[in-house]
């Protein structure tokens, strides 16, 4: 059955499609503000304001591009990738923080040239009303989808959220200290901010790629998800003698775990498959998207660092 530990529990289904409904709403709410922004900053020509449209631009193409790779990552094992599609999400998380990068230079760039020479803003109350209405409306969607991925247990939305939260985050500093150009008149503090932008966005897609590219390079999942089924495992591997050479990798949403289990050499093969589904059953008990292999050996194979059976 290829289904199980993919999907848990009834309705499955139905929760992946409201949190890919909630993902492409994002992305239809995330070009409305982007078009509040671009507005701002074209009628300001603010490099701080160009800054954030640019945060936002880059933004609405990573929700779209993570839509796409959970889709495809989604999709069941199949004969040409038998161990699934999960890591799209790493591709698609390696290009989204490519483009963050190249969002961040564009952005020193702006500050740059606005440093060297500045020149004279638009209506900036205008503009930061703009900017101010875009950034209200990403505040109220990134509260909704921190509600929504709790309710469906959903990472891909909380993770949404949480970098809407971030955007609203560095639009109010923005804004505040747009208000302090328009009050004391000190145009150098317009690419400054944008500077200080730039480097939480570089800062931002540094961290994006280099996430991915653990996952990428098959990297064990934290430490204390190992520390957890090496107790399950000790817990519940009765009549055998040790567990050896145990080793997981994580793939987006799915974990891989594989072990050596020693029993002893009379034992039937029916009984120690008897352990390994116990083994199993109790994993999944507690993990979700767990692919377990085990590999049965006679006790002459006991190793002295093993995992001592309980
Ligand atoms: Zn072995
Ligand atoms: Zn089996």
């Amino acid at each position: 059955m290829p289904a199980r530990g993919w999907c848990k529990g009834q309705g499955g289904e139905e929760r992946v499609s409201r949190a890919e409904r909630l993902a492409a709403a994002s992305i239809g709410l995330g070009c409305l503000v982007l078009g509040l922004k671009a507005a701002a900053w074209w009628l300001t020509r603010s490099a701080a304001l160009y800054s954030d449209a640019l945060e936002t631009t880059v933004n609405v193409a990573a929700s779209a591009l993570a839509l796409a790779a959970l889709r495809f990552a989604a999709r069941p094992a199949d004969a040409n990738h038998p161990y699934g599609h999960a890591k799209a999400e790493f591709f698609a998380a390696v290009i989204e923080g490519v483009l963050i990068v190249v969002a961040a230079l564009l952005i020193f760039r702006q500050a740059e040239i606005a440093f060297l020479a500045p020149h004279r803003l638009g209506p900036l109350p205008v503009g930061m009303a703009l900017n101010a209405a875009a950034t209200v409306l990403n505040a109220g969607w990134s509260w909704w989808l921190l509600r929504a991925g709790r309710a469906l247990r959903s990472p891909a939305l909380t993770a949404d959220g949480r970098h809407l939260l971030a955007d609203v985050v560095t639009s109010v500093g923005i804004l505040a200290g747009l208000g302090l150009v328009a009050l004391t008149g000190l145009r150098l503090l317009d690419p400054a901010l944008a500077a200080a932008t730039g480097v939480y966005v570089l800062w931002s897609g540094i961290a994006t790629i280099s996430a991915s590219v653990g996952g990428l390079m098959d990297a064990a999942p934290e430490p204390a998800v190992v520390q957890r089924i090496r107790e399950l495992v000790a817990e519940n591997a009765a009549g055998a003698l040790e567990a050896h050479d145990l080793r997981t990798r994580h793939a987006g949403r799915l974990t891989f775990l594989e072990f050596h289990l020693v029993v002893p050499g009379a034992m039937s093969v029916a009984d120690s498959h008897a352990i390994c589904d116990r083994i199993e059953a109790a994993l999944k008990r507690e993990m979700d998207h767990l692919m377990i292999t085990i590999h049965v050996e006679p006790e002459a194979k006991a190793k002295q660092h093993g995992v001592p059976v309980v």
